[in-house]
């Protein structure tokens, strides 16, 4: 795998309400203390979070702290789509996470707007904005859920690659030899950008099974026992799936894995406890410092 310097960052969502203003920037402020590369804030498809994705990206930059920002083209016309890329270029922003997003359950083919698939949306920005941004896309070692089978999937992954992508963040996992074995069928196909594991901390058993079942990940036979034994006792839940996403993230990092990205949930606690048993404050040093 790669041996450039690990990148290590956090994503947010937007908050709706005042309390979730408040703890996003709490948040950010106990993390921003680790000197991640970036806070990514994700976005809702057909602009559903805009005025609370900018409020939290223009927030996190007021800060002096870099925001990269997400975007989903699906249910969006190509102008709304260069409109947000401009107010984000005249920030001064430099990095987007380019995505297609989902459709409500229900909306029409209509509904789907002028970008069918990631790899477009990665194309617009290469053609209207060059290099003005680092992009990031999405991939998925477990297979995205409607995908037809695993090498249309790379197959789908390499357009976006094709297309000008600089990196990549991957959707959640628990198995790091889904992550071994997609990132060597990416070099069989001489994909070659970083692919950064997204780590999802466990801290809550019911809402982990219903991202996961949504979004495709698995969740582990054992591991899902363990934690449905553990019934209400939120602690023992943490206790374990603190233990287990540490070893998770040390495997992945003693394989070459160029970074983590860490699924915050606008919670520091659980992301912490990880960083802190990895000592990654060492990993993450900056040179010099
Ligand atoms: P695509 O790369 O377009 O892939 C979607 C599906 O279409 C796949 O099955 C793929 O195989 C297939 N496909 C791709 N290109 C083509 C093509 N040209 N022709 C035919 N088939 C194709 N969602 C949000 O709404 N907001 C967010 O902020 C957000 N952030 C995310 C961050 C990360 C790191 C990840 C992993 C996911 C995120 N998601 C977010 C979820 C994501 O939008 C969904 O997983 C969505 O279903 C797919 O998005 P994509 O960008 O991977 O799509």
């Amino acid at each position: 795998m790669t041996d450039i310097q690990p990148t290590f960052s956090f994503e947010l969502f937007p908050p709706k309400t005042d309390k979730g203003v408040a703890r996003l920037r709490e948040t950010v402020t106990a993390l921003n203390a680790r000197r991640p590369a970036f806070f990514s804030v994700t976005y809702g498809a057909g602009g559903s979070t805009q005025s609370t994705t900018f409020a939290a990206v223009d927030w996190i930059r007021e800060q002096g702290i870099a925001a990269a920002p997400h975007l989903s083209c699906i249910g969006s016309t190509r102008d709304e789509l260069l409109g947000i890329l401009q107010r984000y270029a005249d920030q001064g922003i430099d990095r987007v996470v380019a995505l297609r997003g989902d459709l409500p359950s229900g909306a029409g083919a209509g509904a789907i707007g002028d970008l069918g698939h990631a790899n477009e949306l990665v194309a617009l920005i290469r053609e209207r904005f060059g290099d003005t941004f680092h992009v990031e896309v999405a991939a998925y070692p477990e297979m995205h859920p409607q995908a037809r089978n695993f090498d249309s999937d790379l197959d789908n992954f390499k357009r976006k690659v094709d297309a000008g992508a600089d990196s990549a963040i991957t959707q959640y996992f628990y198995n790091a030899d889904a992550y071994a074995a997609f990132v060597d069928a990416c070099a069989d196909r001489a994909i070659d950008i970083p692919i950064v594991p997204g780590i999802m901390p466990i801290t809550n058993f019911s809402n982990l099974v219903r991202f996961s079942d949504a979004c495709g990940a698995e969740i582990p036979r054992w591991l899902r026992k363990r934690l449905e034994g553990f019934g209400d006792d939120t602690a023992s839940i943490a206790a374990l799936g603190t233990a287990v996403v540490t070893g998770l993230c040390s495997r992945l990092l003693e394989m070459g894995a160029p970074g983590l990205h860490f699924y915050t949930m606008n919670q520091a606690a659980p992301t912490l406890a990880i960083w802190d048993n990895l000592g990654l404050d060492a990993v993450n040093a900056l040179p010099g410092a």
